[in-house]
């Protein structure tokens, strides 16, 4: 499981708005670090490769070496040891990181070249966004081609067979409070915890017995990071804590699956506790409670303030967050002129007066935490970097990553 973008600060900010322990609170083994090959702050793309075979590359490479030859993957070692496998995400289903397990590409970009080689390398369970892609044409014949149950809707998820390619937005799912909030705009998109929830079900009916192996990953931590949104944030994180809540109940029941939950890097720099010394506040202070009396993600929020102006843009804003803006915060709203720069003056305006602060709309180098559960689950404790992940997993299942990389060799990474 990955948080993409699931820094320690935020599992301290989530556990804390929920006001009693995460589910993933007992089970955190130890810290990965995750620079890639060309820069100490890596992009999604470099993690997701490193996590997935091993292998530490530039920014932007997906499923490749440094210099551009294809590198082989777990998913795909795994696939031709017999096991079922699936990727379950909030992101489209061609975006970094399922794309750094399941496809090759000198460049994360190249997004109809990885959505084709991920509908033909053999797994049995895709969810997420992504229509923007998997719905064109040539690719909607493609999936029907590999067999795939095609699905769009969250009412077809629990009687959908494999192989089962679900994919439920154009591009990546709702913000989970946003989908909260409007149930009846997003009744079609089901949440992290529900795609996860079934993809499992598949894997327990199918019975194979070399086994599943199931990528799941909360995508848009990543996204309200980038966003600077803390209401976003707890929403999302709260979802993938319940997701693993509910892969616990059934790695302890099955008791013969290992399980491990990390980061791929931390996005935003998210501080808690901000204050500068010319501040009168207390220094101490630090006010989470008001993310929960927001009513919906900075980006959607920003689209209802967009068209709005003066005293109704300011009372329209405290409906929505229940924040009464102070003089300074009205200017951030009214110097507001597109839709970036909406988003960026409600996250601050947020941000501000629930005392967070961040560091950055980019990627951090902070190390992340390892979580884990299950068999030889003692190989994932103390520090290691994120492309040990790879060679740890490959080497526990007797995966062969060489023989896949080896395969690939003559495989052109450009589309
Ligand atoms: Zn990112």
């Amino acid at each position: 499981m990955i948080g993409d973008g699931f820094g320690p600060a935020m599992a301290t900010f989530t556990r804390t708005l929920k006001g009693s322990p995460l589910a993933i609170d007992g089970y955190v083994i130890g810290t990965v670090s995750t620079k890639s090959a060309n820069r100490l702050i890596t992009d999604s793309a470099a993690a997701a490769t490193a996590m997935a075979t091993g292998v530490l590359t530039k920014n932007r490479g997906i499923g490749i070496f440094e210099n551009g030859t294809a590198a082989g993957t777990i998913l795909e070692a795994a696939i031709e040891a017999g096991v079922s496998c699936g990727m379950v995400v909030t992101s489209p289903i061609h975006h970094a990181t399922p794309a750094g397990f399941s496809a090759h590409a000198n460049s994360r970009y190249s997004e109809d070249f990885i959505t084709k080689q991920q509908l033909q390398k053999g797994i049995k369970v895709m969810f997420g966004g992504g229509a923007n892609y998997y719905n064109l044409p040539d690719n909607r014949l493609l999936a029907e081609e590999m067999g795939y149950h095609i699905i769009n809707d969250t009412s077809q998820l629990n009687s959908t067979q494999l192989p089962a390619l679900g994919v439920f937005a154009y591009d990546g799912l709702p913000f989970e409070v946003d989908r909260l909030n409007q149930p009846e705009q997003f009744k079609h998109v089901p949440s992290l915890l529900e795609m996860a929830t079934r993809a499992l079900e598949l894997f327990k009916e199918e019975d194979n017995e070399k086994g599943f192996f199931l990528l799941i990953e909360g995508s848009e931590i990543d996204w309200a990071g980038h966003n600077n949104d803390p209401v976003a944030m707890y929403y999302e994180s709260l979802q993938l804590d319940q997701t693993f809540e509910m892969v616990m109940e059934f790695a302890k029941k099955d008791n013969d699956t290992l399980v491990i939950l990390t980061a791929d890097h931390e996005t935003g720099g998210l501080g808690i506790g901000y204050h500068y010394s010319n501040d009168p506040g207390d220094p101490y202070s630090w006010e989470p409670q008001v993310i929960l009396k927001s009513k919906g993600s900075s980006e959607y929020i920003a689209n209802k303030l967009l068209p709005l102006n003066g005293s109704l843009l300011y009372s329209t804003f405290t409906e929505y967050t229940g924040i009464i803006p102070s003089v300074e915060d009205k200017l951030e709203l009214d110097n507001a002129k597109n839709f970036s720069e909406m988003y960026h003056a409600i996250s601050l305006i947020v941000s501000k007066t629930a005392r967070m602060g961040w560091t950055t709309d980019q990627h951090t180098a902070i190390d992340v935490n390892m979580v884990g559960y299950g068999p030889l689950v003692t190989h994932f404790c103390g520090n290691q970097h994120s492309n040990q992940i790879a060679t740890k997993i490959a080497n526990i299942f007797e995966w062969d990553l060489e023989l896949i990389t080896s395969r690939l060799r003559h495989f052109n990474t450009t589309p």
